[in-house]
C-alpha cells in the first residue's frame, strides 16, 4: 500500500530506534532490516533469512529471530502467530490491522477498512468494553491465484 519513500522513512525509524536501544548497526542488522520494510508480503523469519543469506552466507536464523524480537519488544513490529503456518511479520504497520491471507500462496496483504474505526467504537459503545487490541484476518485466494484456476 505504501510507495518506496514512506518504506524508506519506516527503514530510517527502525535504525534509529535499534540504535536508541545501544545496538549496533551492522551491514547484517541493518539488511535484515532493509529486506522487512522492503517486503509487502508479511514475511516469515525463514523467507527473510533464506532471502538474505545469499547476499551474507554467515547471516544465522537467530540472528533475524533476535532482531525481529527486539523490534517486537520496541513496539514496532507486529507479529502474526499461526497454527498452521509460520508466524509473519509486519515492519510497517504495528498497529492492529485487519489482513487479507491467501490461502494457497500464504500471500498477506493490508486493505484498507474504513468502516472499521466505526465498528469499533460501536463495540465498545455497546458493550462498555475497553478495546485495546484486535485481530481481524479474512482468508481466501488472492487475485493472482484465483487467475491461476
Ligand atoms: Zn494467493
Ligand atoms: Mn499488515
Amino acid at each position: 500500500m505504501s510507495d518506496r519513500r514512506e518504506r524508506l522513512a519506516r527503514l530510517d525509524r527502525l535504525m534509529g530506534r535499534l540504535k536508541e536501544h545501544g545496538l549496533r548497526m551492522t551491514p547484517q542488522r541493518a539488511a535484515i532490516l532493509r529486506a522487512l520494510v522492503m517486503d509487502p508480503n508479511h514475511p516469515s523469519v525463514e523467507t527473510l533469512h533464506r532471502r538474505l543469506v545469499a547476499d551474507y552466507p554467515n547471516m544465522s536464523l537467530a540472528t533475524v529471530y533476535k532482531t525481529m524480537n527486539l523490534l517486537k519488544e520496541l513496539g514496532e513490529v507486529r507479529e502474526l502467530e499461526f497454527s498452521s503456518r509460520d508466524n509473519r511479520f509486519d515492519g510497517f504497520i504495528p498497529q492492529p490491522h485487519p489482513h487479507l491471507i491467501c490461502t494457497r500462496c500464504g500471500r498477506i496483504i493490508d486493505p484498507d477498512v474504513p468502516e472499521l474505526k466505526d465498528l469499533i467504537e460501536n463495540l465498545v459503545h455497546a458493550t462498555g468494553f475497553d478495546v485495546q487490541s484486535h485481530r481481524l484476518d479474512f482468508y481466501g485466494l488472492c487475485p493472482s491465484c484465483l487467475k491461476k484456476d
